[in-house]
């Protein structure tokens, strides 16, 4: 994947999930993230065993230590 790369220059932003909870990093609690969204059924992501998120999924990045955070959309 080329992940890293494309989004080391963007700062870092603070995420709202969907039930009104502010989005915090579960390894180091850092609030900032780089959001990203994966098109799974492009990028060979059944090789995973992820199909049952069928279409697309949207990451949160922690800008602090990198451990990816994902949503299905
Ligand atoms: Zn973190």
């Amino acid at each position: 994947m080329e992940a890293e790369t494309a989004m080391a220059e963007q700062p870092g932003h603070r995420v709202k999930l969907r039930n009104g909870m502010d989005l915090s990093c579960v390894v180091c609690r850092n609030d900032s993230f780089h959001e990203r969204e994966w098109q799974l059924n492009t990028a060979g992501m059944s090789f995973f065993n992820l199909d049952f998120l069928n279409r697309s999924a949207i990451c949160y990045i922690c800008a602090e230590c990198r451990y990816i955070h994902w949503f299905n959309l």
